[in-house]
């Protein structure tokens, strides 16, 4: 091939993992750089182009006729600014590109929400919220519309509940299961179906089937989620041991690989295969000491199954290890009252516990305590909330039974059951704030995603609005409008349909 340049090189994103493209000027100079390089400010004149011939209602193909930005080097660009993370290029790129006002509101430069019940998740009364790009701008009252910033508008949401967008720390982003045949293997979760429930990140495990999935077919599927609007996080380690592994090393897959925010395993599962204590000890160590390496915090995240031994096997790593329990979460564990005991021991010792809002009677958890019950009785025996978190396991296939207990068949579950725990919460008198919480700033926390799960100047203006009752309306991620009055405005692949 020599020196030529290939298509693809154009087409590659480096260190895609990462979510931010990062430009080595070695091996730019080594493929030949294009001979014009863009500076930052004539890339958004562009942009600002683009706008103006939009606006003159002329159609997208004359207007990138005009402005000569082929497919081509568009990706080019991308690699030229390689402090762009892909959030900001798909902003930008989608806004030159925009065939229609639908994509054009998305990417707005500035969005003020006017006149909401915010919630921080602090109660901050009613307030305005100020996105700028992809940042919150500013929160308060009255707050007046930025000029010299772009393309922007106002939106009253004056009868509405604004929170940070929700983190679902656990969902099946690439589908899971299996475990009753090959046809119960869900399918990749979309992402309208995601951001209609109000989640704006997530954090993904690779289910009880990782013969036929892989943890880099679920980077990639994190990878393709994070090009769509919303922030995609990975646990490595999965229902095998050894665990399956990126690197062949947890804790390299840990320390080295971006996207991964700690190691899955699933104990005192009847279904899995068990580790010795002394395995369980070296797979909470890979979260902890390449979480540290790399300067960032990992849990080892724990599925908890229906053996009676329950949380046995961590309290003795916790013991072993000295691993503070704030590390070693502990997930579905309402699923039965002997085991959601023994959470609430656990967590009043400091232990992280996330409940699982799919799990509830009608999708086959005869014995659940339903996950509004479980956080308001952890709160009344004293449990401090920020320990607590909230999580869907959508993206898995969940049996669905009716009230007699009769199963109906199977079917594949979303995260919307964090939004209706939430609310049942508020219902039971906690503030929507407080009831929050549970899915964004706790788990934000938990995960060290500093910039994640709280409406403050400076965080990604990942942002929900609710009505009063709780229903979806509008919905940011990263300053992107992915939600308008419920409806999805970004779509994922399936058969017809545009995937860019
Ligand atoms: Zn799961």
């Amino acid at each position: 091939m020599g020196k030529e340049k290939s298509p693809e090189d154009d087409l590659a994103p480096r260190n895609w993992s990462s979510g931010k493209v990062a430009v080595d000027p070695i091996s730019r100079r080594r493929q030949g750089a294009p001979k014009k390089r863009f500076q930052p400010e004539e890339l958004i004149g562009t942009l600002r182009h683009a706008d103006v011939l939009l606006g003159q209602g002329k159609k997208i193909a004359e207007v990138v006729k005009a402005l000569g930005v082929p497919g081509v080097t568009s990706y080019r660009w991308r690699q030229e600014f390689g402090g762009i993370s892909s959030c900001e290029w798909n902003r930008r790129m989608f806004y030159v590109l925009a065939p229609r006002t639908r994509e054009r509101r998305m990417l707005m430069n500035w969005a003020l929400l006017r006149g909401g019940h915010v919630f921080t998740p602090e109660d901050q009364g009613v307030a305005d919220v100020l996105i700028v790009g992809r940042e919150i701008g500013a929160i308060g009252p009255n707050l007046s519309e930025p000029t010299g910033i772009g393309t922007g508008g106002a939106f009253d949401v004056s009868s509405g509940i604004v929170l940070p967008g929700l983190i679902d720390g656990h969902v099946h982003v690439m589908g899971a299961s299996g475990l009753r045949g090959p046809a119960t293997r869900s399918t990749d979760l979309q992402i309208e179906h995601i951001v209609s429930a109000g989640v704006t990140t997530v954090a993904s495990p690779l289910g009880a089937d990782s013969l036929s999935r892989s943890l880099s077919g679920l980077l990639a599927r994190a990878a393709a989620l994070g090009c769509q609007g919303i922030t995609a996080y990975c646990y490595t380690g999965g229902w095998r041991n050894p665990v399956p592994t990126v690197t062949g090393d947890p804790q390299m897959d840990v320390a080295y690989l971006d996207r991964v925010v700690g190691v899955k395993v699933a104990i005192s599962e009847p279904l899995a295969p068990g580790y010795t204590i002394e395995e369980l000890c070296r797979l909470a160590h890979a979260a902890w000491t390449g979480g540290r390496l790399a300067g960032k915090r990992a849990v080892l995240h724990a599925h908890i199954g229906d053996n009676p031994a329950g949380l046995a096997p961590i309290r003795e790593v916790q013991r072993r290890t000295g691993i503070p329990g704030d590390r070693l979460v502990v997930t579905h564990v309402s699923r039965n009252p002997e085991l959601w005991k023994q959470a609430l021991a656990y967590s009043l010792e400091g232990g992280s516990i996330d409940v699982t809002a799919t799990e509830r009677p009608e999708e086959g958890f005869a014995e659940a305590v339903l996950p509004a019950d479980a956080i308001r009785d952890a709160l009344a025996g004293g449990v401090a909330a920020a320990r607590i978190t909230l999580s869907s396991d959508g993206g898995a296939p969940y049996t669905r039974v009716d009230r007699a207990g009769k199963v109906l068949g199977q079917h594949m579950v979303g995260s919307g059951a964090i939004l209706r725990t939430i609310c049942e919460l508020v219902a039971g008198e906690l503030t929507w704030g407080q009831a929050a919480a549970f899915a964004t700033q706790n788990v934000a926390n938990l995960l060290g995603l500093d910039h994640k799960g709280r409406l403050t100047p400076g965080a990604d203006a990942d942002v929900l609005v609710l009505s009063v009752e709780g229903v979806v309306d509008r919905v940011y991620g990263c300053g992107a409008l992915l939600v308008e009055s419920g409806h999805a405005l970004v779509k994922g692949s399936s058969w017809g349909t545009a995937m860019v």
